[in-house]
């Protein structure tokens, strides 16, 4: 797929303002719209190449997703069979935004969008944060999320019980009307009945005739051992609400993973440091080390060396939906000890005595050249 730099698309700064951008977007839109120019065939990729970067520039959640992860983090995570970010097509919310921006709904004269009939609901993206040891044994974890469904006191409808919608005047009931803005005329959704061909005599008290309202709610996700930063869920059916019997969008999580003051994670191996002393580098010892599932006993072989990596086969993370597992690997700190005791201090000076003896080079002058 080639790489796309919305930015560049849109020619605004990575840190430009939302006013900006919606501002190159505007001009861009009406330099390269499809009626103005339609001489000019290229002129359409154009205005789609830059509607698309709108569509996610301007959007502040998908926008910092973009930033972020790039193109690739608004479609699909690693190796999912899942749709991408965007349901339909990237294409899905251009009614919405030229809406926005030239105060009507569709853009192009026999348009990709349909606003009768059902409509799928929009999928919302979520970051979630796990801490390291959440994401060694997997967690399950409530997500609010902020949506918008069908209205449940009117079922979508916006009318209240028993009072039927009434064919739109201004359209005849098509949803479509054409319209001069500016210099194009184009056919758009109908102002009036906002496309669906009818209009609310009698609006829903819940959702004041809107048929949809805003809901909060808590969804229950079980994060598998051994997701890894970056990843993406998809819960189906938790985004938006569909409309007019159109099926719900899909929420999709990015996790995140907080860092943790003793261990990491490399690739599927679980990494932590081990501090120890002088003696037991050359001795050799059996020590606990706790990790994120148990207490595990670690045999520090003789003469172990500082940075040394001892390697306990299968302790590590799992890899997501399959059998194997990384490792566990202790980083070895021969740490020099700090005020010694008399007798601490006595043994150190035998043991150089010893050493000395047994090994003049290291204390000649001659072996520091
Ligand atoms: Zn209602
Ligand atoms: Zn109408």
């Amino acid at each position: 797929m080639a790489k796309k730099d919305y930015y560049q698309i849109l020619g605004v700064s990575s840190n430009a303002s939302a006013e900006e951008i919606k501002k190159a977007y505007r001009k861009m839109a009406m330099q390269h719209h499809p009626d103005r120019n339609r001489d000019r065939p290229e002129a359409e990729e154009k205005f789609k190449e830059a509607s698309e970067a709108y569509s996610v520039l301007g959007n502040g959640e998908k926008r910092k997703i973009y930033d972020q992860y790039g193109i690739n983090g608004l479609r699909m995570g690693n190796g999912g069979p899942d749709g991408g970010f965007f349901s339909d097509s990237a294409f899905a919310d251009f009614g919405d935004i030229l809406g926005d921006l030239f105060g009507f709904g569709q853009p192009f004269s026999g348009s990709r969008q349909r606003r009768q009939g059902p409509r799928q609901g929009r999928d919302l993206g979520l970051e979630v944060v796990l801490t390291l040891e959440e994401s060694f044994l997997g967690v399950e974890k409530e997500i609010a999320v902020e949506r918008e469904r069908n209205c449940p006191e009117c079922d979508g409808s916006g009318s209240e019980a028993g009072q039927d919608a009434q064919v739109c005047s201004k359209c005849g009931g098509t949803g479509n009307v054409r319209l001069a803005q500016g210099f194009f005329s184009v056919s758009t959704t109908c102002p009036a009945c906002r496309g669906s061909g009818r209009l609310i005599t009698h609006p829903c008290k819940k959702c004041r005739g809107q048929a949809r309202v805003n809901e909060s709610k808590k969804i229950k996700v079980t994060f598998p051992s051994g997701i890894d930063e970056g990843n993406r869920m998809r819960v189906a059916g938790e985004g938006e609400g569909g409309s007019q019997g159109g099926s719900p969008g899909d929420l999709y999580l990015m996790v995140r993973i907080k860092e943790d003051k003793n261990f990491q994670r490399q690739g599927n191996d679980l990494l932590c440091q081990l501090q120890i002393s002088f003696s037991q580098a050359a001795l050799g010892d059996q020590i606990s080390v706790k990790t994120f599932e148990e207490v595990e006993k670690v045999k520090i072989p003789p003469a172990a060396q500082n940075g040394q990596i001892i390697k306990i086969k299968g302790k590590g993370f799992r890899q997501v939906n399959r059998w194997s597992r990384g490792d566990l690997l202790i980083k070895i700190h021969v740490v020099t000890p700090k005020d010694l005791t008399r007798q601490e201090s006595e043994l150190f000076k035998k043991l150089r005595e010893i050493e000395r003896s047994r090994d003049k080079s290291l204390f000649e002058k001659d072996a520091f050249n």
